[in-house]
C-alpha cells in the first residue's frame, strides 16, 4: 500500500516525486530502466562526455532554477560557452552562418531577394484563427523559402519533426499568439520590443541562456534520485493501472518473472504518451487510445569524438541544422565541446549528430556501425572531417519525441478530462506543453499542485468521516 505511486523516473516523474515527498507525503517511484533520468542521461567515454538525450536546458527556467537551487546544484551549473557564437545552417550543400539579428537577417545575402521581398508583405497577410501546420502557417505568412530554410530546420532541431505534420499552436505558440493579437508576426515583434523600450526580450539574471552541468545533464536526475533513495525501484516495469477498492488504484508491477499488485491512493503517470497508453488500457480505453494516437518516430543520437586537427571547420557555434530540402542524412550536428568545454579531452572535439525523427525514421534504426559511418560521412562532407573519429557511440530511441499535430489541443482536452473522471490519477510528461526539460519540469510542478489538492481533500474527507 502506498500513498502516491509515481510511474517513470525521467525528469517529469523525478521532479513530481521529489516535490510530493518534500510536501510530506509517502511516495514510491517505479521505473523499468536500470538508471534514473529516462531521456536525460550522461555517460563518460574515454575522457569524452556523451549526452544520450537532452543536451541543454533552455533558460530562463524559473521552475528548473528553483529545483536546481533546492538540490544545491547551482555550483555545478555550466552556461553555454560564448565561443558558440554562430548558428549554422546548411544551404546549397555548404555550412553557412545564419544571421540572427533582425536587420542582418533581412539584409544578409543568406536569403534570396524574392524571399526578403516576401517578408515585407507579411503584415498584409490575413489572420487565421484556427490551428494549422507549421508548414501551412509559415508558407502563408512568410513564403516557401522561410519555411525551407528557417522553420523546417527549427522543427527538426526542436522536435525531430516534420513541419507538414506539426501544429503551429503546439510547437510555436508565441508565433500564433502574435498572429492572433497583432495580425502580423513582424509588427507584433516590433510592438513587443517597443513596449520593452528597446531592452532585449529577457534581461538580467533570467536571461535566455542554455545551460548544463559540469558532469552533464544527467547530474539533475541523479541528484533527484539520491534525494529519493529507498523510494525508487529501478528495473520495475508497470504493466497496468486499474481501479481498486474504494477510491484507490491498483498498480501491476513486474520485476523479472515476478509480478504483484500494489495499492495506492494516488497514481502519477509520468511516462511518454505511447507508454502511458499501454498501462492505462485496462482503466480507460478511450484515454489509452488518445495517448496512443500521439506518434513518436525513432530518433538516434550519434556521438563522435575527433582529434582537433581532424576537423577543418572552426566549430565556433552551437552546431549546424539541415533543412529537409538539402537532403542530408542527419537532422543536425551539435558542436558539443564548443557549447560546453570539457566535453572532450585536450586536443579533441566532440560532436553529436541526430538521425531519423519524422523526416527519415528508418535511418534511426540502422546498426550502430552504420549510424557512426553515416554521421561521420556528413562530418566529412560538411565540416571537413578528414580523419575518422577516435570515439563513436550511438543511442537509438525507438520512440523519440512526441509529434503534436493540428488535433493536439482537442487531444489534450480529452486527456484533461481523465483527472476528473478518475480522481487521484494524474498524467504528466513531455506531450502536454512541450518536449523541453523546462516544459517537463513546469508541467510536473503544476501536476504536483493538483496531487496536493487531491490528497488534502481526501485527508479532510477521512477526518470528517472519523
Ligand atoms: C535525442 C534527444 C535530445 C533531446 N535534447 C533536448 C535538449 O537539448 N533540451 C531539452 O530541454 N530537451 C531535450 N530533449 C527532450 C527531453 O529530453 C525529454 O522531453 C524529457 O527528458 C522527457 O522526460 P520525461 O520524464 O517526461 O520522459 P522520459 O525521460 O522518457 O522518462 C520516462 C521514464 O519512464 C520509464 N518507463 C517507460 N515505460 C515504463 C513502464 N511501463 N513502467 C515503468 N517505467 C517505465 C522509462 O524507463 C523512463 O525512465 C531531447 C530528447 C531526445 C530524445
Amino acid at each position: 500500500m502506498a500513498e502516491v505511486i509515481v510511474i517513470g523516473a525521467g525528469i517529469s516523474g523525478l521532479t513530481a516525486a521529489h516535490l510530493i515527498h518534500a510536501g510530506g507525503h509517502d511516495v514510491t517511484v517505479f521505473d523499468q530502466g536500470d538508471m534514473p533520468g529516462g531521456r536525460m542521461r550522461s555517460q563518460c567515454i574515454d575522457g569524452f562526455l556523451m549526452e544520450h538525450g537532452a543536451n541543454s536546458v533552455v533558460g530562463p527556467a524559473p521552475a528548473a532554477d528553483n529545483l536546481i537551487a533546492g538540490l544545491d546544484l547551482g555550483g555545478e551549473k555550466m552556461l553555454r560557452s560564448a565561443a558558440a557564437r554562430h548558428r549554422y545552417l546548411v544551404r546549397d550543400g555548404r555550412v553557412q552562418a545564419l544571421p540572427v539579428e533582425p536587420w542582418r537577417f533581412f539584409l544578409s545575402g543568406f536569403f534570396t531577394p524574392a524571399a526578403r521581398l516576401r517578408l515585407l508583405l507579411e503584415p498584409l497577410v490575413a489572420v487565421r484563427r484556427d490551428d494549422e501546420t507549421v508548414a501551412a502557417f509559415t508558407r502563408r505568412r512568410f513564403g516557401q523559402e522561410m519555411l525551407d530554410y528557417v522553420m523546417d530546420p527549427l522543427a527538426a532541431g526542436l522536435y525531430a519533426g516534420d513541419p507538414q505534420q506539426l501544429s503551429i499552436s503546439a510547437v510555436f505558440p508565441q508565433l500564433k499568439r502574435l498572429d492572433r493579437c497583432h495580425g502580423s508576426i513582424i509588427l507584433g515583434a516590433i510592438a513587443s520590443r517597443l513596449r520593452r523600450n528597446g531592452r532585449p526580450a529577457i534581461h538580467g539574471p533570467g536571461k535566455r541562456m542554455l545551460f548544463s552541468f559540469r558532469q552533464g545533464l544527467g547530474t539533475l536526475p541523479r541528484s533527484l534520485a539520491d534525494r529519493l533513495a529507498g523510494r525508487i525501484f529501478l528495473g520495475h516495469r508497470v504493466e497496468s493501472v486499474q481501479r481498486g477498492a474504494g477510491s484507490r488504484f491498483r498498480v501491476l508491477v513486474r520485476r523479472g518473472d515476478a509480478a504483484r499488485w500494489i495499492m495506492a491512493d494516488s497514481v502519477v503517470v509520468a511516462l511518454p504518451a505511447y507508454a502511458a497508453a499501454n498501462i492505462l488500457d485496462g482503466l480507460d480505453r478511450r484515454v489509452a487510445e488518445t495517448l496512443a494516437e500521439i506518434s513518436h518516430p525513432p530518433l538516434a543520437v550519434v556521438f563522435l569524438g575527433y582529434r582537433v586537427n581532424a576537423i577543418a571547420h572552426p566549430l565556433d557555434g552551437f552546431g549546424a541544422l539541415m533543412p529537409a530540402i538539402e537532403k542530408r542524412n542527419v537532422l543536425g550536428i551539435l558542436f558539443s565541446s564548443t557549447l560546453y568545454p570539457g566535453r572532450a579531452p585536450p586536443e579533441h572535439v566532440a560532436l553529436t549528430a541526430f538521425v531519423g525523427g519524422a523526416r527519415q525514421p528508418q535511418l534511426a534504426m540502422l546498426h550502430p556501425d552504420e549510424l557512426a559511418a553515416l554521421a561521420h560521412n556528413e562530418v566529412r562532407q560538411l565540416l571537413g572531417g578528414h580523419a575518422p573519429p577516435v570515439v563513436a557511440h550511438s543511442r537509438c530511441w525507438r520512440h523519440g519525441l512526441p509529434q503534436p499535430g493540428v488535433d493536439h489541443t482537442q487531444r489534450l482536452d480529452r486527456l484533461a478530462a481523465v483527472e476528473s473522471e478518475h480522481a487521484g490519477l494524474f498524467l504528466t510528461g513531455n506531450y502536454f506543453s512541450g518536449v523541453s526539460t523546462t516544459a517537463c519540469i513546469e508541467q510536473a510542478v503544476a501536476t504536483v499542485h493538483r496531487v496536493e489538492r487531491h490528497l488534502a481533500a481526501q485527508a479532510a474527507r477521512a477526518k470528517r468521516a472519523a
